[in-house]
């Protein structure tokens, strides 16, 4: 990218994880403007367009999930999670909504409730919604029981039982959301086998298991959907940021009879399934699917964190670096033994970089982590070159005068 003085920045969140295929792909621009030609919209309600169609029917076709499926399309990830949830409420007939500690949904009212962080997201925008409920994620190098990942039994997840004594029982909850891996919340990523014993939580009580895949979904973590890693078949798949090809689009994908549960005229959205954005997201799929990108992911990851991994050891500020794919966080400390979360460090880190042309995102619960998020088909000396910058800016850190006010244009979470 280059801003209004032709300065060169490299943008390694991929536009806050949207553009799998970088700025400006010639091909997923081609079918943007092709289908421009032919007709910039046309609302659902009164007629499909083919774009729309033949997208839906290529997620019904790949999602992880079992048996027939329907897709519903919308503008955003948040408006996709609020659909999925009022979908799931109408399926069970029940009210309950179960998310984790440190998600992030989005930032209509009710993903402001589902949102699992106080700082910024939630402070200051009450009432929030009513019947959501929140227990810790499987965040193991912060285990809120202060337990080693192995052997820990999966405290975190005998929260959600004791929930059920205390403020909802099972058979009150509709859906547990979940964030296969969290995002914002600073590129938490669950043992496997949390995610399979939800699984089985929610399938033992009627309750319905929303993967909200708008960060981590076609081919970000290594899979098609990060759930894959797992081998948990959601109900219901959100998606959104990469599937307009960077124009807004989202959409829920879900088991056939749940979806079409809902009364005709329940759901609906005047732009959900534009079809130029429709055409740009089949564009992109073909594209992923046929470069094989998701593998390619896998190999962004592993050269990401050889590179990173060892910066654990040389800069006592690194606390952990942990990543899936093509999505990695770097957590900054203040004191490697006590974790005390660094987040001032970890805002100068990531405005150094800036300063140096470098894009990248700051997250996490504490604020503290560093966020990753390059293209899928990102050049290796492109990757490299950033990687300079960043080890660059972590080794200027301690020589960096606290608390310098953030520029105007400098990446911010999001
Ligand atoms: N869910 C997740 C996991 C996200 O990462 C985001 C956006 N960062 C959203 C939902 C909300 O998407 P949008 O900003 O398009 O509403």
């Amino acid at each position: 990218m280059w801003d209004e003085e032709g300065r060169r920045f490299l943008d390694l969140t991929s536009g806050l994880g949207v553009l799998h295929l970088g700025h400006c792909h010639p091909l997923v621009e081609e079918a943007m403007a092709g289908q421009i030609r032919e007709a910039v919209h046309v609302c659902s309600h009164l007629m499909l367009s083919r774009p729309s169609l033949e997208l839906a029917c290529r997620l019904n076709a790949i999602v992880p999930v079992a048996g027939p499926c329907r897709t519903f399309f919308c503008n955003s990830g948040a408006e996709a999670v609020e659909n999925a949830i009022k979908i799931a409420r109408y399926a069970t007939g029940r009210r309950g909504v179960l998310a984790f500690h440190g998600a992030y949904h989005g930032r209509t009212l009710l993903c402001t409730t589902l949102t699992g962080r106080t700082r910024p997201y939630r402070k200051g925008f009450g009432p929030l919604a009513t019947d959501v409920f929140h227990v810790p994620y499987a965040y193991c190098y912060r285990c809120a029981w202060g337990l080693p990942p192995t052997g820990c039994g999966f405290r975190c997840l005998e929260a959600m039982e004791r929930l059920f004594l205390t403020e909802c029982p099972a058979e009150e909850l509709a859906a547990v959301v979940f964030e296969p891996v969290q995002g914002e919340g600073g590129v938490v990523v669950p043992p496997d086998e949390f995610l399979v014993r939800l699984q089985k939580l929610c399938r033992d009580n009627g309750i319905l298991l929303v993967a909200d895949e708008v960060q981590t979904g076609l081919g970000r973590t290594g899979v098609p959907f990060a759930t894959q890693h797992s081998g948990v078949e959601p109900d219901l798949v959100v998606l959104g940021k990469a599937l307009g090809g960077g124009l807004p689009l989202a959409s829920v994908t879900g088991r056939a009879p749940i979806m079409e549960s809902v009364h005709p005229g329940g759901l609906g959205s005047t732009f959900g399934g534009n079809p130029v954005a429709c055409a740009a997201g089949l564009r992109l799929l073909h594209l992923l699917w046929d470069e094989d990108l998701h593998t390619r992911a896998r190999e962004i990851e592993m050269r990401l964190l050889s590179r990173a991994r060892p910066w654990h050891e040389a800069f006592p500020c690194v606390g952990e670096v942990r990543g899936r794919g093509a999505m990695v966080g770097i957590e900054l400390v203040k004191q490697r033994e006590t974790r005390e979360p660094a987040p001032a460090e970890a805002q100068r880190v990531v405005r150094r970089c800036f300063e140096k042309g470098l894009i990248l995102l700051w997250g996490g619960l504490h604020r503290n982590v560093i966020r990753l998020l390059p293209p899928l088909n990102i050049p290796w000396e492109e990757l490299e070159m950033g990687l300079d910058l960043l080890e660059e800016s972590l080794k200027e850190l301690d020589s960096t005068p606290p608390g310098g006010v953030r520029s105007r244009n400098s990446p911010s979470e999001g």
